[in-house]
């Protein structure tokens, strides 16, 4: 009999089964693929760490969460400036005097700054939705060329019936600043993130290629504790109703050159181009390999929203008031759980960082100790 068994082996598993196995409890991690690491998964191709899962890229302003990743991973000094592609014309991101500059010629932080004031006049009340958001942020111009487009094709949804949280998390700046994040500390594991969870994992039983679900009662029957880091909806098959993610597809391509786009993310904000965006994984570490050389070919990956449905990975909750609602009911029911902690992403429906997941199951790990 296991103290915990642990259901996914993504950061919020991996997390809670090194400080619980540190406290000295015996402890099973169990997944449905047959890797760990979850949607921070890498792995090597051409000597590129490829993000399989998507572009993953470490920012934390908590020290203890950067302090506790250093234990299993050096990590490099990557900064994330995505570059958005808008019909050909190129801004830079996050919102920043680069991209006042270039959307409307403006020289000093003054001039942007009145450009905005001007165009947000149109909102009168507080922003009730992202459109609204965005505009009382940067303005109609910028809202139109470098968030509607891209927002709507992220989450098929249109802008006016999307949580205006969702926008904040983009920094606003009045300086020339491409640092996408708002962040103390930011960087790539090197040597891949399969790697830096493989570590996290050291000395504790992980088996691959089990599916809890299908073995629910049976297995919940030999352990004391379970932590389960899947979608909290399956968990409970989807009783009460479906919960809605959005899913990603990607098409990745190894090309016989050395740069295809000269940046690790470029954001494709028109609504006609079908990808919202293009990752060229080799610039999350300079273009080199471990050994400091340059890498002759290159991957990317075109990655397309869509709907998530039965068979699809899960990504993104939609945190809009109907999910919200329909999550809600789902808490309930967690909660009478006496010997199950629901955590992450999909086990709390939230639009997690990788630095918050980690937040959290260190708290969740001390409170479980506490008992
Ligand atoms: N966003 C946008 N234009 C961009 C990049 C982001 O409008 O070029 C908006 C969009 O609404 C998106 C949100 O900002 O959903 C958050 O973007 P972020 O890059 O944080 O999303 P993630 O990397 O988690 O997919």
């Amino acid at each position: 009999m296991y103290d915990y068994l642990i259901v996914g082996a993504g950061l919020y598993g991996a997390t809670a089964a090194r400080q619980l196995t540190d406290a000295g409890k015996t402890v099973l991690v169990i997944d449905k693929r047959n890797h760990i690491a979850g949607n921070v998964y890498t792995e090597k191709v051409e000597g590129i760490h490829f993000h399989k899962y998507g572009a993953h890229i470490f920012h934390t302003n908590n020290a203890e969460v950067w302090n506790y990743v250093q234990r299993f991973a050096p990590f490099n000094r990557f900064t994330n400036s995505p570059v958005a592609n808008y019909k050909g014309e190129l801004f830079s991101l996050p919102f920043n005097m680069y991209t006042f500059n270039k959307m409307w010629g403006v020289v000093t932080p003054e001039e942007a700054a009145l450009k905005i004031a001007e165009q947000r006049k149109e909102i009168t009340n507080r922003p009730q939705n992202l459109e609204e958001q965005a505009i009382s942020l940067v303005g109609r111009d910028i809202y139109e060329k470098l968030i509607k487009g891209y927002t709507e094709k992220q989450w098929g949804r249109d802008c006016k019936n999307l949580p205006a949280f969702i926008i904040k998390r983009l920094p606003v700046r009045l300086t020339f600043d491409n640092n996408y994040f708002d962040a103390l500390y930011q960087g790539i594991p090197v040597g891949g993130y399969t790697k830096m969870v493989e570590n996290m994992l050291s000395g504790i039983e992980v088996r691959l290629g089990v599916d809890f679900l299908e073995h629910k009662d049976e297995v919940m029957a030999q352990v004391r504790k379970v932590i389960y880091t899947g979608s909290i909806d399956a968990f409970y098959r989807f009783s009460l109703g479906t919960l809605e993610y959005r899913s990603v597809r990607f098409e990745n391509e190894i090309l016989d050159i050395p740069n295809f786009q000269g940046n690790a993310a470029v954001n494709y904000t028109d609504r006609e181009t079908p990808w919202t965006r293009i990752i060229e994984h080799k610039w999350f570490e300079f273009g080199k390999d471990e050994n400091g050389n340059d890498l002759p070919k290159t991957i990317i990956s075109k990655e397309y929203s869509s709907e998530w449905k039965s068979g699809d990975e899960p990504y993104y909750p939609i945190n809009d008031e109907k999910n919200g609602v329909l999550y809600a009911k789902y808490r309930v029911l967690a909660e009478q759980e006496k010997d199950v902690v629901f955590g992450g992403r999909l086990g709390e429906y939230k639009y997690y960082d990788m630095d918050q997941v980690i937040a959290a199951a260190l708290q969740k790990s001390r409170e479980m100790l506490k008992c």
